[in-house]
């Protein structure tokens, strides 16, 4: 399901672009709205929430695909953290395709996927490790994490694919903060499977106060 808002660009008390490859984290208030927006289209953005009062309580993919019983993220679904609660809930989507099955890429997953000569190549976790040092987090932080536009068909036997990205130039999607949060994105490098088009580029963050 897609649902568009329009909201006024200016009026945002927040406002980022972050580049290609790049790690991000900001504090989302209970009631604020941060909207992700795919600039040119066709990037994964890979996401992680934290209560910003208890980073131990977090995103859980799990609870998330459970509370909701699809095996998508769309407009209106749920963000769960591992204690229960929701944390955010997407209020609105250009796209009605977005992963949390697929985690996030990493130096040891690219070279069984794609070769030993691609051990070098930044990943999402080191962008997801670099990001979470800064709150006094590590390696055991990270969890299974949200791909924003990331096309990740699931086949009736189970089998998952990383397909060619659905986001169009200047999609969006909205999350609404339903309690503090420290968002931690992952503007992911990966260029040896489609999830970016081969070709990562920015993306922007924009907060609004309220969410109409
Ligand atoms: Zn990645």
């Amino acid at each position: 399901m897609t649902l568009f808002i329009d909201r006024d660009y200016a009026a945002a008390t927040y406002d980022f672009t972050i580049p290609a490859r790049k790690p991000w984290s900001g504090q989302l208030r209970k009631g604020q709205v941060l909207r992700i927006v795919d600039l040119e289209g066709q990037q994964a953005v890979d996401t992680l929430l934290y209560n910003l009062s208890n980073t131990t309580e977090r995103y859980s993919a799990q609870d998330t695909l459970t509370a909701q019983g699809a095996a998508y993220i769309e407009a209106g679904t749920a963000l769960m953290s591992n204690e229960g609660n929701v944390m955010a809930t997407v209020i609105a989507d250009t796209c009605g395709r977005h992963d949390t099955s697929a985690g996030a890429c990493s130096c040891e997953s690219n070279t069984v996927r794609f070769g030993h000569h691609t051990r070098y190549m930044h990943a999402c976790r080191e962008n997801f490790l670099l990001e979470v040092s800064k709150y006094g987090m590590t390696k055991r932080d990270i969890v299974g994490n949200i791909n924003f536009f990331m096309n990740v068909p699931i086949m009736p036997d189970g089998e998952v694919t990383i397909d060619d990205g659905i986001s169009a130039p200047l999609g969006y999607v909205d999350l609404r903060a339903d309690m503090d949060l420290l968002v931690v994105i992952s503007n992911c490098p990966q260029v040896n499977n489609p999830c970016n088009g081969f070709n990562p580029t920015p993306v922007r963050v924009l907060v609004w106060d309220s969410a109409v």
